[in-house]
């Protein structure tokens, strides 16, 4: 089969096909190499691969073949050079910042990113000698400012999360080459079927596969793409010796989520465009934010940005923790659990769950009340979800 890449096929072609290379039992799906480690014909051959004379499989440590369709089909749909599959998302991020930097460099990101990414970046990062500084996600002032001579990275989600802010990311492109400085988005949100971030001039994109890209919440994994030239030598030296790999497994149930995504994300973006509306009417509720809604600071910016408003939709309500609790508490559809991205809808108190571990302080600083309520918009009817919320409205 010919290489289905991005040059020549659209998106949602590569989704389908890109990376598959069929074994001689010309399978229509892509096998699971469930194999640890991978044979020789003979010694001399074994020493060209170890001594990388030669390409080829070794160890699934380093390189794994259902690993390398998912990671293929991924850097054909973000339009990068090279993907680099991860055990996590956590650990894509932990492998791009512990490849990339050396001690006493400096990370610029923003404060409204995934509550474990503040952990790493705050208490283990900086056991290293790295140091981050965390500035407002629109305040671009506040980026350019926080920039020193070490300075490498600078690193954000857009949307972010839990509030759907929105960056603009070729602004902070710009301003992160003006400076030497790479460009990382966390592109988790919004996926490839949303949002390009590398024709927007980010430098690396990473993933959590945990969520959209898996789609219906079995496995944990994570992805890094970005330039050959840092992706071959540096990523990809750092994973074959630390060992945060994919697992072939996880890779074969993301590859299969990947060939439904497009579909998926729209689903996921109509649902919760129905759901923000909605919740926008009622009176318990003081705030929706959602980018899809002409309320949200960045409505503009995400229509230029974004092909959709994405399955997110964050709510407060005016009456605080007991209120939000209550809320939860009484609605039966959703699943109560932190996870997002799900073709389930879940709902969760990002100030006693997600956010817990940021001190009272960091929370206020980024806006996460305690009456706020976030909502993983999925593919149950919309009736039945705002019958659901209504319900658990009424009983608070
Ligand atoms: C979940 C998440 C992560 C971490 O991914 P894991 O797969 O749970 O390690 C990173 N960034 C964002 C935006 C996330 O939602």
């Amino acid at each position: 089969m010919g290489k289905i890449n991005p040059d020549k096929y659209d998106i949602q072609t590569c989704s389908v096909r890109s990376g598959q290379v069929r074994t001689p039992e010309n399978e229509n799906s892509e096998p699971i190499f469930l194999s640890s480690s991978f044979v020789f014909n003979d010694a001399a051959e074994a020493a060209a691969r170890f001594a990388g004379d030669e390409p080829g499989n070794i160890y699934s440590r380093f390189t794994n073949p259902t690993v390398r369709t998912f990671e293929e089909r991924l850097a054909a749909m973000e339009g990068g050079e090279r993907c680099i599959g991860t055990s996590s998302g956590m650990s894509a991020i932990m492998t791009t910042c512990m490849s990339l930097l050396k001690a006493g460099d400096h990370i610029v990101s923003s404060k409204s990113i995934f509550g474990t990414t503040v952990s790493l970046f705050d208490n283990i990062l900086s056991k290293f000698g790295l140091s981050t500084t965390f500035v407002a996600l629109t305040d671009y002032e506040a980026w350019a400012n926080a920039i020193t001579p070490e300075t490498r990275l600078l690193f954000l989600e857009t949307p972010s999360n839990p509030l759907a802010e929105i960056a603009d990311i070729k602004r902070l492109a710009d301003l992160a080459h003006d400076n030497d400085c790479l460009l990382v988005v966390d592109n988790c949100f919004c996926t490839p079927a949303l949002q390009l971030p590398f024709k927007l001039g980010a430098d690396i994109v990473i993933h959590s596969a945990t969520k959209y890209l898996d789609g219906q919440g079995r496995c944990i994994g994570g992805a890094i793409i970005g330039p050959e030239a840092i992706m071959n030598e540096e990523v990809f030296g750092f994973l074959r010796t630390a060992g945060p790999s994919m697992s072939p497994f996880n890779a074969w149930v993301f590859l299969k989520g990947l060939e439904t995504l497009g579909i998926r994300m729209q689903a996921h973006c109509q649902n919760a465009q129905i759901v923000a509306e909605w919740l926008e009417g009622q009176k318990a509720v003081s705030k929706v934010h959602f980018p899809g809604l002409t309320s949200h600071p960045q409505h503009e910016l995400s229509k230029t940005q974004q092909s959709g408003s994405g399955g997110i939709v964050s709510f407060e309500l005016k009456g605080g923790r007991d209120a939000a609790w209550k809320l939860i508490d009484g609605t039966n559809v959703f699943s109560i659990t932190a996870n997002l991205g799900d073709v389930k809808s879940t709902i969760t108190h990002p100030a006693t769950t997600t956010h817990h571990r940021l001190s009272d302080e960091q929370r206020s600083e980024v806006g996460i009340s305690e009456g706020l309520i976030r909502l993983s918009v999925g593919h149950e009817s919309t009736d039945d979800l705002i019958n659901d919320l209504e319900t658990a409205i009424a009983g608070i």
